[in-house]
């Protein structure tokens, strides 16, 4: 299949193939349909290298409403570095999308500049646990327009102890959104993770 028969829209399909992206990589063509459509939660064991960033980045993109300066969108990741790398992704497929905000938030770097960014608007937020529970605290970051969740490397977020920031955080954004999970492993905690806050999730394993 085409990126454009998995239903990819024009501004970004013009993105990514200057990134190089001629075809979909496995992992894509399974979640890029599958979140383009209403209410789909999905649990993935796939690794880095797989193209993961590319399956959730394009639908989380492509269902932004850009005239609603709101956050739509949040992806919580384990570390700064996969932060910066996921919102950098992010903001080159949208290269050709006018005015889409994506803001990296994460810890051992300052927050007044979060802070601000956040004061003035952003669509997508990239944020390792921590330093998302205290913008929350500090009532400048707001969930409760979010319609999509993701949770990248979230056997490493367990392992590096954010499970209960991780269910704090769960518990803001409204229960009608889609959570996506990515894994490279199975645990029973992830699988608790999954139960509780996923609901007729699509298991794929790349
Ligand atoms: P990821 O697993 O998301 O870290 O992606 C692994 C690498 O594959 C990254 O360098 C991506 O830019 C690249 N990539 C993702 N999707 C495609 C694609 N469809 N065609 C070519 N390269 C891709």
């Amino acid at each position: 299949k085409t990126f454009e028969e998995l239903g990819v829209s024009p501004e970004i399909r013009k993105a990514i193939e200057e990134m190089g992206y001629e075809n979909p990589m496995p992992v894509q063509e399974e979640v890029i349909p599958y979140l383009l459509g209403n209410r789909n939660d999905v649990v993935a064991l796939a690794q880095t290298g797989t193209g993961k960033t590319a399956a959730f980045g394009l639908p989380l993109i492509q269902k932004i409403n850009v005239s609603k300066r709101v956050p739509q969108a949040l992806v919580l990741c384990p570390t700064r570095e996969l932060c910066l790398q996921i919102a950098g992704d992010l903001t080159d497929y949208s290269k050709y999308i006018t005015d889409l905000k994506i803001l990296p938030v994460y810890g051992g770097s300052s927050i007044d500049s979060q802070i601000r960014s956040l004061k003035k608007g952003v669509h997508i937020i990239v944020a390792t646990p921590g330093r998302l529970i205290d913008l929350m605290e500090r009532k400048v970051a707001h969930l409760e327009t979010i319609a999509d969740v993701v949770m990248d490397e979230a056997d490493e977020m367990l392992n590096m102890g954010f499970t209960d920031s991780i269910n704090a955080i769960l518990e803001q954004v409204p229960e009608d959104r889609n959570t996506l999970m990515f894994s490279a492993t199975m645990s029973p905690e992830i699988a608790r993770i999954a139960k509780t806050y996923l609901h007729n999730a699509k298991e794929i394993t790349i």
